[in-house]
């Protein structure tokens, strides 16, 4: 089982307000990447508080209307984006005006971070109700009984598993759901 923590792994640091912004930001970061990618994420980033047509998104992000109206439109279907439309009376053309719903995101932002917390929860059970041993080489870590059938040798290039105190991840992780616990 590779050792890896999600979430886990931002700098050590101090308990400073800093690294809670940080952990936030991360958060908020990961959602919007899993829901609007790379692409998205700078138009949500830039999008103005008062309403701007997509067009003026494209400009002032550099990224193609039709991406940001792909963009807008999955927000919107998230229910993080809301427009409005105005008729030209002359052209009788629509525009649509676009502004991000931020009391929605931070709603979804809420939840994504209760997400994690379970996650690290159970992380942490696993954690603190098993003994692990790790290869000398550093290929795997694993739980007593993987290391007792591989009679304490590495599987992958046949080096010594060794016993690998866990005490750091422990805290890590228990420090990592005070912060979150914190920001809700
Ligand atoms: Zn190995």
């Amino acid at each position: 089982m590779a050792d890896t923590i999600e979430y886990a792994d931002l700098p050590p640091g101090d308990a400073s307000g800093d690294l809670l912004v940080l952990i936030e930001d991360h958060i908020y970061r990961a959602y919007l990447h899993k829901l609007v990618g790379e692409d998205g994420l700078q138009i949500v980033e830039c999008m103005p508080d008062e309403e701007v047509t997509d067009e003026y998104v494209a400009e002032i992000t550099g990224i193609g209307l039709n991406t940001v109206r792909r963009t807008l439109y999955l927000l919107y279907e998230h229910r993080l984006a809301k427009y409005r439309r105005e008729r030209d009376p002359e052209s009788g053309w629509l525009t649509y005006l676009w502004t991000l719903c931020v009391e929605n995101l931070d709603r979804a932002l809420e939840s994504e971070t209760r997400k994690l917390l379970r996650k690290l929860e159970e992380r942490l059970s696993y954690e603190k109700n098993n003994i692990f041993y790790a290869c000398v080489n550093g290929c795997a870590r694993f739980v007593f009984d993987e290391a007792s059938e591989n009679n304490f040798v590495c599987p992958f290039c046949g080096a010594g598993l060794e016993f690998m105190d866990n005490d750091r991840i422990v805290i890590t992780i228990e420090k990592k759901m005070g912060e979150l616990s914190e920001a809700l």
